[in-house]
């Protein structure tokens, strides 16, 4: 038997929920590429990308998903033996890394852990051991992801910038705002963000299949030595004069127009309150998993509450199957939960909460998790969903 019927409740952190709207925005016959609206649209997308990356610098929209705005932003900036110092706090930062290793570039890993955030003093000390070696110091870059999907950590990017400051270092700052971008606050030059990068299917509602990268100054002036560049990734080809350069061939027009919608969307809601609306659902998750918590079998990954994101939230089960415990999930309600990546491959879930989600796919998602662990007697403190519901009824005020 299951109660399983209708639409799926996605709760994997990426691809997330596509809101109807967007999908009713690329359900139209395709256009030119040479003249006609295409051509102000992409400048709409360029002008509305850089509002949310909350920069003054250039951006490029790529066909491609995050590890292409990966290599994008690496082959821009980077040669061949180039160093670079990549931070630790799960999978994200430490794959980003190996597709710079893979390309020639020196790889350093400042090691952190699955369970806690990067430590800004730490990053400082290594940076500043660095100049000693050399004055500018020999990292020509410092990689991390703002939330990193696996582990559910936080990032705090403002004090790892003042930390590179700190140590008097100029090595660039490039972030991955994979799973944060649009869900919470990024404030790319008032951090001292130099590249950052991110992708359409998170945070940003819309299908998979574009990256986007933003570049300052200091970056784009790296950009006019480094070796690893290739001609569809360029920069400089990308900011030619023709709308084809843009894209470097031809424009992935109805996600263009997903994507003009789901910004739209976004920029209705407004981003205070868009963030607000994660922050909100986030904490009613992690009042859930409080209290199931209680019977001991189960926990939070991340060990300190203040380095929980916001966008996802990875689930520790130690008693029980968290494979047949997700198959329930799904096959019986059609709820589909994040699985455990990396070191927690078969030893966690992941539940999200980014992108167009609300109470009741929330409230609905931590329903049915509850039945979950109830049905497969897998130990836990009783009335989760409950403190969930109980915390956004305070917080949400008629
Ligand atoms: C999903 C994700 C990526 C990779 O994106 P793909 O589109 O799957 O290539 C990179 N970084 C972070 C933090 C992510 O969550």
């Amino acid at each position: 038997m299951s109660v399983r019927a209708g639409r799926e409740f996605l709760a994997i952190p990426g691809p997330t929920t596509v809101p109807d709207e967007v999908l009713r925005a690329m359900h139209r016959p395709a256009v030119d590429i040479y003249s006609g609206p295409l051509l102000a649209l992409t400048d709409g997308l360029l002008r509305d990308v850089a509002r949310v990356f909350d920069t003054k610098g250039r951006t490029y929209i790529y066909i491609s998903n995050g590890h292409g705005a990966w290599e994008a932003s690496l082959t821009n900036v980077l040669s061949k033996g180039d160093r670079i110092l990549v931070l630790e706090s799960g999978r994200f930062a430490v794959g980003w890394g190996d597709g710079a290793r893979r390309m020639g570039v020196e790889v350093e890993i400042l090691n952190g852990d699955m369970r806690r955030a990067v430590r800004p003093a730490e990053v400082e000390a290594r940076l500043k051991a660095d100049r000693k070696s050399n004055a500018g110091g020999t990292f020509k870059a410092v990689l991390v992801a703002q939330v990193d999907t696996a582990s559910g950590v936080v990032n705090d990017i403002e004090a790892i910038g003042q930390a590179i400051r700190a140590a008097g270092h100029d090595a660039l700052l490039m972030v991955d705002a994979v799973a944060s971008l649009g869900c919470m606050p990024f404030h790319m030059d008032a951090w001292g963000v130099d590249v950052a990068m991110s992708g359409s299917q998170k945070g940003l509602m819309a299908p998979p299949g574009l990256g986007f990268v933003a570049a300052n100054d200091r970056a784009r002036q790296a950009h006019k030595n480094a070796g690893l560049r290739t001609p569809y990734w360029d920069w400089t080809e990308r900011e030619g004069d023709q709308h084809y350069q843009k894209y470097a061939g031809t424009p992935p027009e109805h996600l263009l127009f997903g994507l003009r919608q789901a910004l739209d969307l976004l920029f209705e809601e407004g981003l205070e309150n868009v963030f607000q609306r994660h922050r909100l659902l986030a904490e009613a998750v992690r009042r859930a998993v409080g209290m199931w918590a209680e019977g001991q079998a189960i926990g939070f990954n991340i060990i300190e509450p203040s380095e929980r994101c916001d966008t996802v939230t990875t689930v520790l089960m130690n008693g029980g199957d968290p494979e047949a415990f997700r198959a329930y999930c799904n096959r019986k309600c059609g709820v589909i939960l994040g699985h455990g990546i990396g070191e927690l491959s078969g030893k966690a879930f992941r539940v999200a909460h980014m992108g167009h989600v609300n109470a009741p796919m929330i409230l609905g998602t931590l329903g049915v998790i509850e039945m979950a662990l109830a049905a497969l007697e897998i130990p836990h403190g009783k009335g989760g969903a409950q403190a969930a519901i109980d915390w956004l009824g305070q917080q949400v005020k008629a």
